[in-house]
């Protein structure tokens, strides 16, 4: 008997904290679409979960992939229940380095990433009169530190956008999930080496990610009468 009777869209499922949030709610019975760049690890997570994990190659920088992507999700699937909004980068630098790859980088993932996702469901959630967002955000989302300018203005970007979805549309429920520290491989492409090791100083006390994928799991598995809009998550006794 499944806990949760849905089909969900989860994008950055090849590591981290979508690959948790897959396997949390494949314990569930609902059915899953996951999307990421990195196919062979997509295939190899639902090759081991079973037939109600389905895959597909995502660049979420894309609107018309994300589309195709959704699309690919009814047709495999025949319906779209909720979307998982999680994958995102954070090449951090100082603003003076001026890396402006890096920061378009972050905007094109973080923001238009989660905005192509909304595009790509928002309509379908209007007609069946029901849809469940969830975007993956951050403590980043809630205040800013030196390096991490453009990263946190992305996660007040989906901040913001989520509120903004909830209160344009009745029928839509909205979750915004901010995670503290997590242990992944988020940060792996920072450029500059001693920013990449301070991340290692910071990751001493972090969580794993299984600790998201259950607020993500919580959030969705809830009534439909009960919209979680927030949960933040964070180590315990974190600065
Ligand atoms: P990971 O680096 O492990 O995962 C990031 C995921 O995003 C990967 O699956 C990656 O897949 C995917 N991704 C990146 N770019 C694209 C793209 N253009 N199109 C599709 N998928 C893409 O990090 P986390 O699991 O930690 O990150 C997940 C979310 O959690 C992010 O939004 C992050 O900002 C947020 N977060 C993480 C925290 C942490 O401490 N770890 C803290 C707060 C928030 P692929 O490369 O295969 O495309």
């Amino acid at each position: 008997m499944p806990t949760i009777d849905k089909t969900i869209l989860i994008t950055g499922a090849s590591s981290g904290i979508g690959e948790a949030a897959v396997r949390e709610l494949a314990g569930t019975g609902a059915r899953l679409f996951i999307g990421a760049r990195r196919t062979e690890r997509l295939e190899a997570l639902a090759q081991e979960l079973g037939d109600n994990v389905a895959w597909r190659a995502l660049d979420v920088t894309d609107a018309a992939d994300f589309q195709a992507f959704a699309d690919a999700a009814v047709e495999r699937f025949g319906q779209v229940d909720a979307l998982v909004n999680n994958a995102g980068v954070m090449p951090l630098s100082a603003l003076a380095a001026v890396k402006l790859d890096e920061w378009n980088r972050m905007i094109d993932v973080n923001v238009r990433g989660v905005l192509h996702g909304i595009a790509a469901v928002l309509p379908r959630f209007v007609a069946q009169g029901s849809g469940h967002v969830v975007n993956v955000a951050s403590v980043g989302a809630h205040m800013v530190m030196p390096t991490a300018a453009v990263y946190c203005a992305t996660k007040h970007a989906v901040k913001v956008i989520t509120e903004g979805l909830r209160q344009e549309h009745d029928e839509v429920r909205t979750t915004l999930i901010s995670p503290g520290v997590v242990a992944t491989e988020l940060g792996h492409d920072i450029s500059v080496p001693e920013i990449a090791d301070g991340l290692l100083t910071w990751r001493k006390k972090s969580l794993t990610p299984d600790a998201i994928a259950r607020a993500i799991r919580y959030a969705i598995e809830q009534p439909d009468g009960v919209d979680v809009n927030e949960i933040i998550v964070r180590p315990t006794a974190a600065d």
